[in-house]
């Protein structure tokens, strides 16, 4: 676990079901971190812009506006992580609003565990956010330098797009990057099929010891696309 993770931050709850809200300032306190909360978009975007807090958890489903306009209108005035809190488990939608500059996304209802492992995940994004040569996730170490990455000490023999690919999505620990992002990052290419990127991302996992049945670095996410965490201890 990094440090920061379970460090104090300040998290604006956008949320307008009072029992939820409730619910998420007393657990998120007791992990102690800051927290305010308002029930409408037009008051998010207020407090963003008097006092910025250091993650925002969105609930899309605001009594004044939809959901991704608020986002649309929050990235307007903010770099601010922001966690969409979703109760439609519908894929298109999640992967449009992550492509709008959401950093990540639940599906209600969910844990408390759940959201502060996400919290802390985009937190520790945030901090890392400056100029950095090195990447570390759990036993991954990449130089970005010298185009190097180890794996538990071990070097790993990557083909450039591997490298690449393992280098993107280890910028953005705990993060589920869309496919379309990575055609659009690492291959640098508009259109492109699937196939692609998941042929490469089975070469990567195979070099890093693991399989899509039991991932610990890469995991898929159906429909979506993949993330990159520090392996859980417990597996
Ligand atoms: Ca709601």
């Amino acid at each position: 676990m990094v440090a920061y993770g379970s460090a104090m931050a300040s998290v604006l709850v956008v949320e307008d079901d009072a029992n939820v809200r409730t619910a998420l300032i007393r657990e998120l306190s007791v992990r102690s971190h800051v927290v305010r909360s308002v029930g409408t978009a037009m008051d998010a975007l207020r407090e963003v812009t008097q006092s910025p807090p250091d993650v925002v958890v969105l609930d899309l489903g605001l009594p004044d506006l939809d959901g991704a306009e608020v986002l649309k209108m929050l990235r307007g005035i903010s770099d601010v992580p922001v966690i969409i809190a979703t109760a439609r488990d519908d894929e298109p939608e999640i992967v449009r609003l992550l492509n709008a500059g959401a950093d990540d996304y639940l599906i209600k209802p969910f844990s408390i565990e759940h959201l502060s492992a996400r919290l802390a995940a985009v937190l520790r994004r945030s901090v890392r956010s400056g100029p950095t040569a090195e990447l570390s996730v759990g036993g991954l170490h990449i130089d970005l330098d010298r185009r190097e990455a180890t794996l538990d000490g071990a070097p790993l023999e990557l083909t450039r797009r591997e490298f690449d690919l393992l280098a993107y999505l280890a910028a953005r620990p705990g993060r589920v990057v869309a496919r379309r992002e990575l055609l659009a990052e690492v291959w640098r290419q508009a259109y492109g099929d699937d196939q692609t990127i998941d042929v490469h991302l089975s070469w990567l996992r195979r070099k890093l010891g693991e399989t899509a049945a039991a991932p610990r670095y890469l995991h898929t996410v159906r429909g979506v696309g993949v993330r990159l965490a520090e392996p859980d201890p417990r597996s």
